[in-house]
């Protein structure tokens, strides 16, 4: 792991104001910072971003018996297998899910790499590391599900746009997919933080962004 440039003390404030950051603030950040993202109306966004929350709502409540996403993926017919990766892009995942042999991917070096993180800088009491694979899991679940879900919103080209000013066209966007995955996860594991904040952790513990811009300023 690399030498760390961030104060300790100022990293755990950090992650405490956090914990209080809301959903939307958080998905509004994704959205906005996705690549090859169209710029969106502040009504789109909107749209996009309640359509792909209710969408994970609704998945969540059909499923709420399952607290173990192992079983879910189970049952939906889904191996699971742990393999380990460069800790570089695009290596950075928790989990991936790989439809055409009905896998999912557990990365244990950024599994491993975020254990670490965590215990070394005493951030258990705000992000349990036992949360960690429970909800890159449920994360893999909601994709499975999508892609098992014809027409779904998240999947769905949600984006009225012009080309040439004259023709119609629509356009999908990763980030709904990923906003929905996110969102399900978090309800399924009944967490009170953003499942986000792990991807920030990742980003920080290889000195990819600096600890000033770990809270999205959105
Ligand atoms: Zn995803």
């Amino acid at each position: 792991m690399m030498e760390e440039e961030y104060d300790r003390e100022r990293l755990r404030n950090t992650v405490q104001a956090c914990m209080a950051n809301e959903d939307m603030k958080w998905y509004r950040f994704l959205l906005r910072n996705a690549i090859c993202a169209c710029p969106l109306r502040d009504e789109e966004e909107q749209a996009v971003l309640s359509g792909s929350m209710q969408t994970a709502e609704e998945l969540a409540r059909q499923f709420d018996g399952f607290t173990e996403p192992q079983l879910l993926l189970r049952k939906l017919g889904i191996n699971m297998v742990y393999r380990s990766e460069e800790l570089r892009e695009p290596y950075l995942y928790m989990a991936i899910y790989e439809p055409a042999i009905q896998m999912v991917y557990l990365n244990n070096s950024i599994l491993s790499l975020l254990r670490e993180f965590i215990s070394k800088n005493n951030l258990g009491i705000f992000t349990p590391i036992k949360d960690i694979e429970r909800l890159a899991l449920f994360h893999e679940a909601f994709h499975v599900l999508e892609e098992n879900t014809p027409g779904i919103y998240t999947r769905s080209r949600m984006l009225q746009r012009k080309f040439l000013g004259v023709y119609h066209y629509e356009r999908g966007l990763d980030s709904a997919s990923e906003i929905g995955a996110i969102h399900f996860s978090k309800i399924m594991t009944q967490s009170t933080y953003s499942p986000c904040i792990y991807s920030r952790y990742v980003l920080l513990a290889l000195g990819l962004i600096p600890l000033d811009s770990f809270l999205p300023n959105v």
